[in-house]
């Protein structure tokens, strides 16, 4: 098992890598990302599973029948963040092949369709969208909204799709295919510390319900060098204090809130902004406490604001509601992980979206992650230890042959 992970590990280690930052650059439809879909093809094909690459741009590797019922699925993504990690989506699928081979040296007698199956587009980093290949699967996404997508450079998406050799006219909700999954399980890197030293692998409850707010602070541009204090409407102030405000705020209520992204109007060094865009993404346990810390965000705002002489306006540019992954299903992988003491096992929440959190809406669907030790992810510095990874492959070829393997 561990010769098979490692040998996979190196292979997909230098794909798309940055020779400057030592982060991935592995974008959908870009040539990092045509470079692992080969990778992932010849997985396939060399342990003669059927290969199958699907109407959306997902590739699947199928043991048994593709047409047959009550399919057991794993797997997850090969893209990237830019400068991102290593372990993000690759440790899954990697992971998938690796578990499978420990099922075959093993000798187990596989009663269900098995696939390992490669999301395209999980990250959203070149169009702007998460999951898009497991939502245009699931119909959440449609053809015609993907087909408007574009990215930074004004390439649309279908035209990328072309150019790499794929039909972006046969994209669209495949509801057949999901109604043959029986189960689909994916295993991922943690993004976070729950796990303590002693936990190598833990199973996921739910994923936090989050979203996107914009913010507008209206001021007035004028001169940095004439313009006297108590006359300026500076939105620089309002945006300064509400980043302060959301920071308290959702960290007094148990909750996430985060300014990443700030643009500015004029945007010159001597000049007091007429307007300072900034970008709240926020997350919680629960949609109430969301609202509520969103809400106690925009009323900081406003407070400050009025003092400033500054108009606030706020805008909610996306939300994904909680998903709870299948109760049953996560049970049953903390009684085969627990090995019958699934007490034993942490069960942890996320506050970041994957392709299982789309799926889990139409089909049963469980996550397994695997410790991160200092928790940093969407970075060259995400890390996972080899013993761990090894652990996770264990965990995952328990599961499937849990799963795939009953009569
Ligand atoms: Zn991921």
């Amino acid at each position: 098992m561990s010769d098979s992970f490692q040998r996979m590990w190196a292979e997909l280690l230098p794909v798309g890598r940055s020779a400057s930052s030592g982060g991935y650059r592995r974008f959908a439809w870009n040539s990092a990302d045509t470079e692992c879909r080969a990778w992932f093809e010849e997985q396939a094909r060399n342990r003669g599973l059927h290969y199958e690459l699907d109407r959306n741009g997902n590739q699947w590797a199928w043991l048994g029948d593709p047409r047959g019922e009550g399919a057991v699925v794993t797997g997850s993504h090969l893209d990237s963040v830019p400068d991102g990690g290593a372990f993000d989506g690759p440790l899954g699928v990697v992971s998938s092949f690796a578990a499978l081979d420990e099922l075959r040296a093993r000798g187990a007698e596989f009663t269900k369709p098995l696939a390992i199956v490669n999301f395209g587009d999980e990250e959203g980093a070149r169009f702007g969208v998460a999951c898009i290949g497991s939502r245009l699967t699931a119909g959440v996404l449609s053809r015609e909204q993907a087909h408007g997508l574009r990215d930074a450079d004004g390439v649309r998406l279908p035209d990328a799709m072309e150019k790499a050799g794929h039909d972006p006219d046969a994209i669209g909700a495949d509801r057949e295919r999901l109604a043959r999954i029986g189960a689909f399980v994916e295993l991922h890197v943690e993004q976070g510390r729950y796990l303590d030293e002693h936990q190598s692998v833990g199973v996921a409850s739910a994923i936090w319900p989050h979203g996107r707010w914009r913010f507008d602070f209206h001021g007035e541009a004028n001169h940095a060098g004439t313009t006297r204090i108590e006359d300026r409407r500076d939105p620089m102030l309002t945006y300064a204090n509400t980043v302060l405000a959301a920071r308290k705020k959702a960290r007094l209520a148990g909750a996430l809130a985060t300014f990443g992204k700030v643009a500015v109007e004029p945007n010159g060094t001597n000049a007091i902004a007429s307007l300072v865009r900034g970008w709240l993404d926020s997350r919680a346990a629960d949609e109430a406490t969301l609202d509520r810390v969103v809400e106690e965000i925009r009323q900081a705002a406003l407070e400050r604001g009025e003092r400033d002489g500054v108009r606030v306006e706020l805008t909610r540019e996306s939300f994904t509601p909680v998903v709870d992954f299948d109760g049953p299903l996560r049970d049953r992988l903390a009684w085969v992980i627990g090995r019958g003491r699934p007490d034993a096992v942490p069960v942890l929440p996320t506050g970041a979206g994957h392709d299982a959190g789309i799926l889990a809406s139409a089909i049963p669907t469980a996550m397994l992650f695997v410790r991160n030790p200092t928790g940093v992810s969407h970075s060259p510095a995400e890390h996972a230890e080899e013993a761990d990874c090894l652990a996770g492959v264990a965990a995952l070829a328990d599961v499937l042959e849990d799963l795939a393997c009953q009569g």
